[in-house]
């Protein structure tokens, strides 16, 4: 059998957690934007960022959802077909 010669994967440093990781889909999320098809940052730095950024915005989530509902509840009451339970 003939050797031959497997270049290493390549492997990137994470800006935000500076640890080098092999660029796969398991350590980097893809992204079809991004120059080799994954994201700079790791996915466990983008999970950790997305988590904290779900956390922050559940008020606003929160108020989003209280205003549809009064403004579709004002809807159906002006047509006549809501009935409060
Ligand atoms: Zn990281």
């Amino acid at each position: 059998m003939r050797c031959i010669d497997v270049p290493d994967a390549p492997r990137r440093q994470c800006p935000g957690c500076f640890r080098t990781l092999a660029v796969n889909g398991n350590n980097f999320h893809a992204d079809a934007l991004c120059a080799d098809g994954f994201t700079r940052k790791c996915a466990d730095c983008r999970n950790a960022a997305e988590r904290l950024r779900y956390r922050l915005e559940a008020p606003e989530r929160a108020r989003r959802v209280r205003e549809r509902r009064a403004e579709r509840r004002a809807y159906f009451e002006s047509t006549g077909r809501y009935e409060a339970a």
